[in-house]
């Protein structure tokens, strides 16, 4: 008999193969998981008693004929009389065609699971399909159904002792690849690697007198019965462990993982694993596996599952995820929002729960997970209220502290004069060692910010927080960070200093220096270098996000704080003072003098609008001004000709850049040579 297959469309055919062809590896899947079904169906059945003849066993095959150039498929399931090829394979339902596949021609799986095309996939790789089938109906007769991928097929009545069903695919020349046996065993391993029928592909095989040879027992390539699938309760951390050697083997043992297992409003099952990683550039989405009743769908779970646990490793079965459409229409889908609110949930608790019972093992996987909670922080809103509670902060001392317990243990000695409390921190333990031991003989406590988000977490935390402010330790000196007084600070007597300073001021490549006298007490270090938390920030911030190059472009601006109440700062103010005082002595009457006479200008036009002022007024003024500016650059000339090759002056600099891992190359060398001299 013949007939047309009842499709609307001219021909099905070349529409398969050209909107499918980028996947058509999914053929496999499609075809091995038909078995299975069938064979599942054939349990039930058998469960019920209707089966009249002994099951036996069930084993789907999957063999390849070089020869013959076929790839078979055969199971023992409940297969189908002609009517039922008729019903299933025949007449497809293929209501407004065009239009879906115009839509989704990137996504094979969208067409396959909206069309139930599962089985015609099949001519993506086939030039010419066989069904050879028996129901398991008592009197059923078996019947062969060809199609060589034209709209036309022919069916007939055959021999077949067995129940069950052999898809027999002719390869198609420019696809025998699917003739190998290695791309095949790749394919079902990737495809069918926990489906719930045993799928035996070739037989085992071992190794005897230096070659492999083949055993009588059967190639199993599937995991009936995966972790996921089982009861938490009987399932002990060896087995976890093994179970994520299996999906991972090139990876270390995971941290934790956490079970999921939910029935209502929606049907999922999985293991989601913490990978250990070690730099966050390890840092892999597509790790996590998605199954539809143990059917690989796709490794790629954006839109499923909240983008920060994309991170995660491990297996999600549902067969509640719409994934015969698009991803976008995914993550509108309400289902879909209920599971991604779900796991989240889940993780949380998860962590909450190792928080609360086990803080020791919590606080040793800290450096391992932060990434993924400060992840999930800040870009989740509701993950960020449940971690708050769990989050940890580390200080320079390796202790770890809460968010609530940091700020108690703060409050009293960090809140500064207009009640902010201040949050100092680290992010290079060594390069800020000295100004981290400032803080601490303040009594102050610092914190460890060397992750790759927390930058950005403590950004997040001063939002988040009122009145609060986190300040790097060497942003300035330690009495600025944290101001305790309220009466304004007098400017240090700083006479000539920041001159002197300023005549020896390094010159490195994209770096800004300014000089700035502090009375910062007589034990404070003579100079230290500082550099503004906000610009720092800033730059920081230009290297990870987009749209901010103009502050990378910005020069780094790095204070010299020069601290006035140090003995040696002092020495170098009087020797300098002494040295230039006859020098200066006509240069500062004649400022004083200017001075003098621009202030009297300024205080007969105290109450003219800018027009009232004579223009004379005006001129007077503007000269009066120029000249100040003239003696104040003899001045600095003055000072700058005596200071420039003070040696303690560059070798305080240099000291100090020293320091903040500053001074290199030519800089370096130069100053290791003046230190000789200056012991000789
Ligand atoms: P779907 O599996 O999504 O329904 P398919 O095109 O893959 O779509 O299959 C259509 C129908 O053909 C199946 O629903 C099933 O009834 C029947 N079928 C396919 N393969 C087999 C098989 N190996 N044994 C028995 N019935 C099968």
């Amino acid at each position: 008999m013949k007939g047309n297959i009842g499709v609307t469309t001219e021909n099905i055919f070349p529409v398969i193969k050209k909107f499918l062809y980028s996947d058509h590896d999914i053929f496999i899947r499609e075809i091995v998981s038909n078995a299975v079904d069938a064979t599942q169906k054939l349990r039930t059945i058998a469960q019920k008693g209707e089966l009249k003849e002994d099951a036996g066993d069930l084993t789907v095959h999957v063999s390849i004929d070089p020869k013959a150039g076929t790839l078979t498929v055969s199971d023992r399931g409940i297969g189908m009389t002609a009517e039922e090829i008729d019903k299933y394979i025949n007449q497809i339902a293929f209501s407004s065609a065009g239009d879906f596949l115009d839509k989704y021609k990137e996504d094979a799986n969208a067409i396959i699971g909206h069309f139930g095309l599962g089985f015609y996939s099949s001519f993506m790789v086939s030039n010419k399909v066989e069904i050879v089938t028996r129901s398991w109906q008592e009197g059923s007769k078996a019947v062969r159904w060809t199609c060589d991928g034209s709209p036309e097929y022919t069916i007939e009545e055959t021999e077949r002792t067995d129940r069950g069903t052999d898809i027999i695919m002719h390869i198609a020349d420019d696809c025998k690849e699917f003739l190998e046996e290695s791309r095949i065993q790749t394919l079902l391993t990737k495809y069918c690697h926990f489906l719930p029928v045993a799928v035996a592909f070739g037989k085992k095989k071992e190794w005897k007198d230096g070659k492999q040879v083949e055993t009588s027992e059967d190639n199993i390539i599937n995991d009936t019965t995966p972790l996921w699938t089982k009861k938490p309760a009987d399932l002990k951390d060896e087995d976890y462990k093994k179970f994520y050697r299996e999906l991972y083997p090139m990876s270390d043992e995971p941290l934790f993982w956490i079970h999921l297992n939910v029935d209502f409003p929606f049907n999922l099952t999985g293991v989601l694993y913490f990978p250990k990683v070690k730099k966050s550039i390890e840092l892999q989405k597509n790790k996590i596996q998605l199954y539809c009743n143990q059917v690989f769908v796709t490794d790629s779970v954006e839109g499923i599952v909240p983008d920060f646990l994309t991170l995660l490793h491990g297996v999600i079965d549902s067969p509640d995820i719409p994934l015969n459409v698009s991803r976008s229409y995914l993550q509108n889908d309400s289902n879909v929002r209920k599971i991604s609110t779900y796991i989240t949930k889940k993780v949380s608790d998860r962590l909450q729960s190792i928080f609360k019972n086990d803080r020791k093992e919590f606080e040793q996987k800290w450096d391992d997970i932060k990434i993924f909670i400060h992840y999930g922080m800040l870009t989740e809103t509701d993950y960020y209220d449940k971690a708050k509670n769990y989050a940890l902060l580390k200080d320079t001392e390796g202790k770890f502290f809460t968010y609530e317990d940091y700020k108690t243990l703060i409050k009293d000695s960090q809140t500064d004069k207009d009640g902010t409390l201040i949050y100092l921190y680290a992010q290079d333990h060594d390069a800020q060692y000295a100004y981290i031991e400032a803080a601490q003989q303040k009594g102050y406590n610092v914190l460890m910010m060397d992750g790759e988000l927390d930058a950005a977490m403590l950004g997040l935390l001063e939002e988040k927080n009122e009145k609060t402010r986190f300040v790097r330790v060497d942003s300035d000196t330690i009495d600025h960070i944290i101001r305790k007084d309220n009466t304004d600070e007098q400017t240090a007597p700083a006479g000539i200093l920041a001159d002197i300073f300023s005549t020896q001021l390094p010159k490195m490549e994209k770096t800004e220096f300014h000089v700035e006298p502090q009375a910062m007490g007589e034990t404070a270090a003579p100079i230290v270098i500082t550099q503004s938390e906000y610009m720092r920030r800033m730059k920081d911030m230009a290297r990870l996000q987009q749209g901010m190059a103009f502050y990378g472009e910005m020069p780094d601006m790095m204070n010299i704080v020069v601290n006035t109440d140090h003995p040696l700062i002092k020495t170098i103010r009087h020797q300098g003072e002494e040295a230039t005082a006859e020098a200066l002595k006509p240069i500062e009457a004649e400022i004083k003098g200017l001075s003098a006479r621009r202030d009297a200008i300024n205080q007969s036009n105290k109450d003219k609008k800018w027009d009232e002022i004579p223009q004379e007024s005006k001129d007077e003024l503007s000269k009066t001004e120029k000249d100040i500016e003239e003696q104040q650059s003899k001045k600095t000339a003055v000072i700058s000709d005596y200071a420039k090759d003070n040696k303690v002056v560059h070798q305080l600099i240099d000291l100090a850049l020293l320091q903040n891992g500053l001074l290199r190359g030519e800089a370096l060398t130069n100053f290791v040579r003046r230190s000789i001299e200056l012991i000789n």
